[in-house]
């Protein structure tokens, strides 16, 4: 429901290529020319036909990368480096290892194939080719290609601004010095600034509002001011401090309001004005874990992402749970490779409230509800790397 709640922004900008890094395609990207635009060798050694191979040729050119050599004569072979253009006429390359030049004539040792050590052009990408369809994160593979067919620049859209405002009368800022009796340091707010900013989005610091009706009110509409999404944590909860979801319901709209999982349960989803509103829990581990399941997707999409979620892989439960929950669970694990293939291990402390579960963890596990487990049956379980850069 979350998902298919996406507004697409469909506001675009040029990058040039060498900052377009994260930044998502606004249009497929045709290319123009043959990459390889010529055919080339893969090897240093020397270029011929493969029908003189077993004859000691003269070597009646040299064509090092870069250069363009003449029609290979007849009965000869070229001096050719890795890269160089084939000349015509020459349809096999013989790497240097495999012959021996002795005063200007060349032999070659084994057998010569047709077309071995040749790169043909366009057998990486054709003129014509939609090399990187509109929706794509640009990656720095991504980037490399795009360069290899000539671009500059791409066109992409334009970063989701992301407000982040962090609600709780006990929070202080790490550096505003030791914390008071009853004072927690904010965590949440580092949490998400690292979550936003390694999807590329701009990350929006409303910094903290304290657990008070109007002032949340405040801070919230401010918030949807300055952002196309905005998130908050804490205060959606049931307690009288929770004032979130109260004023998220008089200033625009709230479309959902708990989930059936662990942790996270009182995440909150709508809307003020334009701007799209999340909700996230309290509690620095179910902020992580409900951020990386449902705002990360939801926020891909807004952001024009062709395939918002990441994949999930399988692993062997190194644990079991006996008693069937009622919501589905997000094991924190750690995942190691056997030759079993992968293992998780469950990290001891599942509190909601203990964020070394995520640092020290680099998978979920998840255990869908009513679900008991054994050591050794297959979990469907999401990478760390996956879901939080
Ligand atoms: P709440 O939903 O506001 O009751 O918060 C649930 C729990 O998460 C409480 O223990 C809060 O102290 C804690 N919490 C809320 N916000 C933060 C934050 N920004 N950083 C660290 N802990 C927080
Ligand atoms: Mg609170």
């Amino acid at each position: 429901m979350v998902l298919s709640a996406a507004q697409h922004i469909n506001k675009t900008i040029d990058v040039p290529l060498l900052d377009a890094h994260g930044y998502v395609l606004s249009q497929d990207v045709l290319s123009t020319i043959d990459v390889p635009p010529a055919d080339n060798s893969a090897m240093d050694g020397y270029a011929l036909r493969a029908s003189d191979a077993e004859q000691t040729l003269p070597v009646s050119q040299r064509i090092p990368a870069g250069t363009v050599g003449s029609p290979l004569e007849e009965a000869c072979a070229a001096r050719i480096f890795t890269g160089a253009a084939i000349p015509a006429g020459a349809n096999a390359v013989v790497m240097q290892e495999n012959c021996t030049e002795i005063a200007g004539k060349v032999s070659v040792s084994g057998p010569v194939i047709t077309g071995q050590n040749i790169r043909y052009r366009g057998q990486d990408i054709k003129s014509g080719d939609i090399v990187l369809a509109k929706g794509r994160i640009l990656r720095p593979q991504d980037m490399g290609m795009l360069a290899s067919i000539g671009c500059a620049r791409a066109k992409v859209y334009r970063p989701l601004r992301v407000a982040v405002l962090s609600t709780g009368d006990e929070l202080f800022e790490p550096g505003s010095g030791a914390l008071p009796d009853g004072g927690i340091y904010n965590s949440n707010r580092y949490t998400l600034a690292g979550l936003v900013r390694s999807l590329h989005m701009e990350f929006v610091d409303c910094g903290m509002v304290v657990d008070d009706a109007d002032a949340t009110a405040q801070a919230l509409r401010n918030a949807s001011e300055l952002a196309d999404c905005v998130i908050t944590t804490g205060g959606v909860s049931v307690g009288e401090e929770d004032h979130v979801k109260a004023q998220v319901q008089r200033l625009g709209r709230l479309d959902l309001w708990k989930l059936a999982i662990k942790p996270g349960k009182p995440l909150a989803f709508g809307s003020i004005g334009n701007t799209s509103f999340i909700g996230l829990p309290g509690n620095p581990t179910s902020v992580f874990v409900t951020f990386c399941l449902i705002a990360r997707p939801f926020l891909l999409k807004m952001q024009g992402v062709a395939e918002p979620e990441s994949p999930r892989l399988q692993a062997v439960a190194a644990f079991s749970v006996s008693k069937p929950g009622g919501r589905q669970d997000y094991l924190r694990v750690i995942v190691e490779n056997t030759s079993q293939g992968l293992l998780a291990k469950k990290f001891s402390n599942q509190s909601s409230g203990v964020l070394s579960s995520v640092s020290y963890s680099n998978a979920l596990a998840v255990i869908p509800p009513g679900a008991v487990v054994s050591e050794g049956d297959t979990l469907e379980i999401i990478l760390l790397d996956s879901v939080a850069g």
